[in-house]
């Protein structure tokens, strides 16, 4: 293997060692990022992104696959162990990708999608308009309860009677609840559509048993590789038998040409992490994270989407509490301390959805560093400090200096690491 990766190239080698270094010193509590591990750092930036390997395992286009196939093999095989499915296709570019592919494999021109309402916690792939979805399907959404912030079932069901729709997609963006699987695949047997559950945000949730799995309940189950799980950026799809040919043929050639086979070997090498226990002892402390920071914030007078969380984010709602604050201006605030978050819709938002009146603030990537609930706390309070006084300079260097002395309590890579600028 590579030990170093320096890039010839100096400007280049400047703008990566600085983004890793801001890595290092900042805190990504942005929900769907996390920090992959040094062995799916090196396996993405090796030598299999020269070859193509177009079709699968043992059936490809292309000669010189040997190698290709036992990295894929590997991939797929952690894969369907990982979420105890019967197929996987692991050569999704990305969560979108799969998605398409997913489409692609189900549903004919023109057929009728219901997905979430994306203000309400879905996702652009899901078909929101000036998406490719929106142009070749009828798109319609459902959303969640405005007072609650949780999904209601019931009039999921009422919605599916009334739209007819050929395929449901439930799984989503910003949806701080366990989504109820089996409920939703009673919606579609009732309108005998397809369902397709994105798992993108909790693959590694659902892959570590802290969150339920729809592997077995819906037809597709698509997700990203890069978040939870850890694996490196990606997509995959699972499924049973009965989908395995539609599904492979729909990504590739349906929708993709050649896989990346080098994002393949980082999911082989971020999936057999996932296999270890200590992965799952992870994804508990995620959730545990999230429910601290929740708590805390919580106390300390803000609102949170659906009163709290069981994943691995919360969404915090500035409507009543703070209803001067935007999510746009709560972004930039804690970004300028080193608090890299994001702003978020509300279900019943009325801001546009580039301004926004909450913020999504996710534990992956921090609990990837070894954050613990103390730590949460001490990041809580900072992330108050600062929404409660946006412009007030000195909160923001209190703010700061928590955020280094957490930086350098729970260190993330070295400077060997993956990028070594000389
Ligand atoms: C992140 C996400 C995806 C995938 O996004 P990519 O950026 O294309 O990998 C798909 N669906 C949902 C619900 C997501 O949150």
């Amino acid at each position: 293997m590579p030990t170093d990766l320096t890039p010839v190239d100096d400007d280049l080698a400047e703008a990566l060692a600085a983004e890793r270094d801001r890595q290092r010193e900042t805190l990504s509590l942005i929900a769907s990022e996390n920090h992959a591990s040094d062995a799916v750092l090196r396996a993405q930036g090796s030598v299999l992104t020269n070859k193509y390997a177009e079709g699968q395992p043992g059936e490809r286009y292309y000669a010189g696959c040997e190698h290709a196939d036992a990295v894929e093999e590997l991939a797929v095989e952690r894969a369907t162990e990982l979420f105890g499915a019967e197929h996987a296709n692991v050569q999704p570019h990305s969560g979108t990708s799969a998605n398409l592919a997913a489409y692609q494999a189900l549903l004919e021109s023109g057929d009728r999608i219901l997905s979430l309402e994306m203000t309400h916690g879905g996702h652009l792939s899901h078909g929101q308009p000036y998406t490719m979805v929106d142009d070749h399907f009828a798109v319609s959404h459902y959303g969640v309860d405005e007072a609650t912030g949780r999904l209601d079932y019931d009039a999921l069901e009422a919605r599916a009677e009334e739209v007819d729709p050929d395929l449901i997609v439930s799984g989503y963006s910003a949806y701080p609840r366990q989504v109820d699987w089996e409920r939703v695949q009673a919606v579609a047997d009732a309108v005998d559509a397809y369902h397709v559950a994105d798992i993108a945000h909790v693959t590694g949730l659902v892959a570590a048993g802290v969150h339920p799995s729809p592997v077995g309940v819906a037809d597709l189950v698509t997700g990203s590789t890069h978040k939870t799980i850890r694996a490196g950026r990606g997509g995959m799809i699972v499924c049973g038998e009965e989908h395995a040919d539609a599904v492979d043929t729909a990504v590739m050639p349906g929708t993709q040409g050649g896989p990346l086979m080098h994002n393949v070997a980082g999911k082989a090498a971020g999936f057999g992490e996932a296999l270890d226990p200590a992965f799952e002892e992870y994804a508990g402390r995620v959730v545990e994270n999230a429910t601290a920071l929740g708590d805390r914030l919580d106390e300390r007078g803000f609102d949170l989407v659906s009163g709290g969380t069981d994943v691995h984010f919360v969404v915090v709602d500035f409507r009543d509490t703070h209803p001067d604050l935007t999510g746009e201006r709560a972004e930039a605030s804690l970004a300028d301390v080193g608090l890299i978050a994001n702003k978020q819709t509300v279900p019943g938002e009325e801001r546009s959805s580039t301004v926004g009146s909450g913020v999504r603030i996710g534990t992956p990537a921090v609990t990837t560093r070894g954050f613990d609930a103390d730590a949460m706390r001490r990041l809580a309070d900072a992330v108050a400090d600062v929404l409660d006084a946006p412009d007030d300079e000195s909160v923001r260097t209190d703010a700061r200096q928590t955020v280094a002395d957490l930086c350098e309590r729970f260190p993330l890579y070295d400077a060997e690491t993956a990028v070594t600028a000389r």
